[in-house]
């Protein structure tokens, strides 16, 4: 698969699978899976990010989530550093949030960004999550700071990184 053509797969039926049938796809490298794919949706509408972060750092890949209006869950498990915005086929927006995992530290990279400011219209918030911390901006509103002085990204909010476990970001649904 080329990178250009990566989308988000179908929506899933979240649900968490066992941890050991997890570690067992991790393991087997199919990172493509519902087991992981399942489990992954269900930790995002439980905002257990932290626990995100791991199972994509097990894999060695980025993981991309997506919220859509219906708060029906898109994951895609993509290769690292190539984690690509695409609205997934069905969905429906604005998309509530799009989640993205970093290898280490989190950060709006310039891909990112111009994700962010490509579809500042159809996303409303969005988190990218590090090792030990995630960082969020929120779309919309009067902003201290901003993502940029002017264009589409001075409507996304520049904030600091938060640690995990602080709570405050973890209010999806
Ligand atoms: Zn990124």
């Amino acid at each position: 698969m080329t990178e250009g053509n990566r989308k988000h797969r179908p929506a899933v039926d979240t649900r968490r699978h066992p941890m050991g049938e997890v570690r067992k796809a991790v393991l087997g490298g199919d990172h493509d899976s519902l087991v992981i794919r399942e489990t992954i949706g269900q930790m995002a509408l439980e905002g257990c990010w932290e626990e995100v972060w791991k199972i994509a750092d097990s894999m060695g890949r980025e993981v991309s989530i997506l919220l859509d209006r219906r708060e029906r869950v898109f994951v895609d498990v993509g290769t690292a550093g190539s984690v690509i915005l695409s609205p997934p086929e069905g969905s429906e927006i604005p998309f509530r949030l799009w989640v993205h995992t970093h290898p280490r530290l989190a950060y709006w990279s310039q891909t990112d960004k111009d994700s962010l400011a490509t579809y500042s219209n159809l996303i409303e918030e969005a988190l990218v999550l590090g090792f030990d911390h995630l960082k969020r901006t929120v779309n919309g509103g009067n902003h201290p700071l901003a993502l940029a002085e002017e264009g589409p990204l001075s409507r996304w909010s520049s904030e600091p990184n938060v640690p995990y476990g602080k709570g405050g970001v973890a209010s999806v649904g």
